[in-house]
């Protein structure tokens, strides 16, 4: 079956290239930020943000050390804060994977206005030919209200990025959708 997540990690391959500089912007238990440092190498630097710490310890854990990954106890929302100025214009990819973390607490979700925040500064750092992934989850409460206002941001963003939705159309449950940001210039 053809997944948001897997239809975002099939995009990000094309720019996960060893030696570059990456952002999973939620980590939870840490798959995602595996993959990430398993394709830039021990010359590229991924940087990972979540606000759980048991998710964090979690994902640490999976990560085994791994030295070119960095883990912020801290909102995604802080990205501009924590990421070293260096890593401006020059981020190939920063993941997003919304929502809550399957069996952690279900209260503890990403929000739009957070989300939002976050999402623009990672647009900021973006390096032309960047992708931003985000997988949305508009089936549980908060969610669909948080997709809703991406979707909305995306499509007034400049003619410097280009937005692209991937959603399935014949589901009777509202499903995860992908949206992509490239940043073409
Ligand atoms: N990619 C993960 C799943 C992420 S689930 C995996 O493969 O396991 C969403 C995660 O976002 C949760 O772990 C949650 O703690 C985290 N989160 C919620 N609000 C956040 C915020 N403001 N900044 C960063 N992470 C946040």
């Amino acid at each position: 079956m053809l997944r948001a997540t897997e239809l975002a990690h099939l995009l990000l391959r094309q720019v996960l290239v060893p030696g570059a500089i990456v952002v999973d912007a939620t980590v939870g238990n840490g798959h995602d930020t595996l993959l990430l440092a398993q394709h830039v190498g021990a010359s590229g630097q991924v940087f990972g943000f979540d606000v759980q710490q048991s998710a964090l310890a979690a994902a640490a854990l999976r990560l085994q050390g791994l030295p070119q990954v960095t883990l912020f106890h801290s909102g995604h929302e802080r990205l501009a804060e924590r990421l070293p100025p260096g890593a401006k214009d020059r981020l190939a990819a920063v993941m997003f994977n919304l929502g809550y973390l399957p069996g952690g607490p279900k209260e503890l979700i990403t929000r739009a206005d957070t989300t939002l925040s976050a999402l623009t500064q990672a647009l900021d750092y973006l390096a032309i030919g960047g992708l931003v992934t985000l997988v949305l989850y508009p089936g549980h409460p908060g969610g669909d209200q948080e997709a809703a206002a991406v979707r909305s941001h995306a499509r007034t963003l400049s003619a410097d990025f280009g937005a692209t939705h991937c959603a399935r159309i014949n589901s009777q449950q509202p499903a995860p959708e992908l949206l992509v940001i490239e940043r073409l210039r």
